[in-house]
């Protein structure tokens, strides 16, 4: 698993997901996503890594 900053683009807040897969692939640049702020599915930005 790995650890990614994510935030949302539509309340802003910056928070960690843990994914097996690697976010720098998608082509969008962009993940539709469960924000826990807003508490429904939002776009998020994909911040950076997180190295262990
Ligand atoms: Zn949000």
């Amino acid at each position: 698993m790995t650890k990614w900053v994510l935030r949302c683009t539509k309340c802003g807040n910056e928070w960690i997901l843990e994914v097996s897969f690697d976010l720098t692939k998608l082509e969008s640049g962009r993940l539709y996503h469960y924000c826990p702020f807003c508490r429904h599915n939002t776009f998020h930005e994909i911040v950076k890594r997180l190295e262990d």
